[in-house]
């Protein structure tokens, strides 16, 4: 199994070792890739990490990255989006602060996001969230400067809530957190996704 972590900005590394601990606890034989350009998309699974949204889609449309990457996921390859990554698969996405800005996205998630949700206050926090519908327990994860996701449609079904927003969704072949799974102890989300990968 190979596993593609979009490699341009925020926690690439963390989410490469957090996917190689879920591997090993699957007793999966599998290997971790940096994507940057459109050969590195040869990948059973890509996963688009925290970091800036903005700046992540400029640079993976620069690079040429971001419609095939877009025309492979729409084709059924399993994404797992974090923080800014779920941004980027939102089919809407609009600022707490500015509203609506365009800016370049994957967008093919029935999804409504909010950029910079929690605000100044709760830039980042910690809270205990329920993993139990992908077979984890109560996890203490990891929220930075995070979205929201407001509003959950179409196909996709919410896996796990705090407080009155969703947090984890998925839609077939996507998966999107607005929290960090890879700096928490607990690698369920990720070895979650590997069981989408092997479906
Ligand atoms: N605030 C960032 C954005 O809007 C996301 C933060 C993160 O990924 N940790 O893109």
């Amino acid at each position: 199994m190979k596993i593609g972590v979009l490699a341009y900005q925020g926690s690439f590394e963390e989410h490469a070792l957090q996917t190689k601990r879920a591997l090993d606890k699957l007793k999966i034989d599998g290997e971790v890739i940096a994507v940057k350009r459109v050969n590195d998309l040869d990948v059973d699974g890509v996963i688009i990490p925290g970091g800036e949204s903005t700046t992540i889609g400029i640079v993976a449309q620069r690079m040429g990255l971001l419609e095939p990457l877009k025309e492979k996921i729409m084709e059924g390859l399993p994404v797992l989006g974090t923080c800014a990554g779920a941004i980027m698969l939102a089919k809407d996405v609009s600022d707490a602060k500015v509203g609506k800005k365009s800016q370049p996205l994957i967008g093919v998630m029935d999804i409504s996001v909010i950029r910079n949700y929690y605000g100044r206050q709760r830039e980042s926090f910690e809270a205990n969230v329920d993993l139990r519908s992908i077979g984890g327990g109560i996890e203490k994860v990891v929220f930075i400067r995070a979205p929201a996701i407001v509003k959950v449609f179409g196909n996709a079904k919410s896996l796990s809530q705090f407080k009155d927003v969703h947090v984890m969704v998925q839609e077939n072949n996507l998966l999107a957190t607005t929290f960090h799974p890879e700096l928490s102890g607990t690698t369920i989300v990720h070895e979650y996704f590997i069981s989408m990968i092997k479906k």
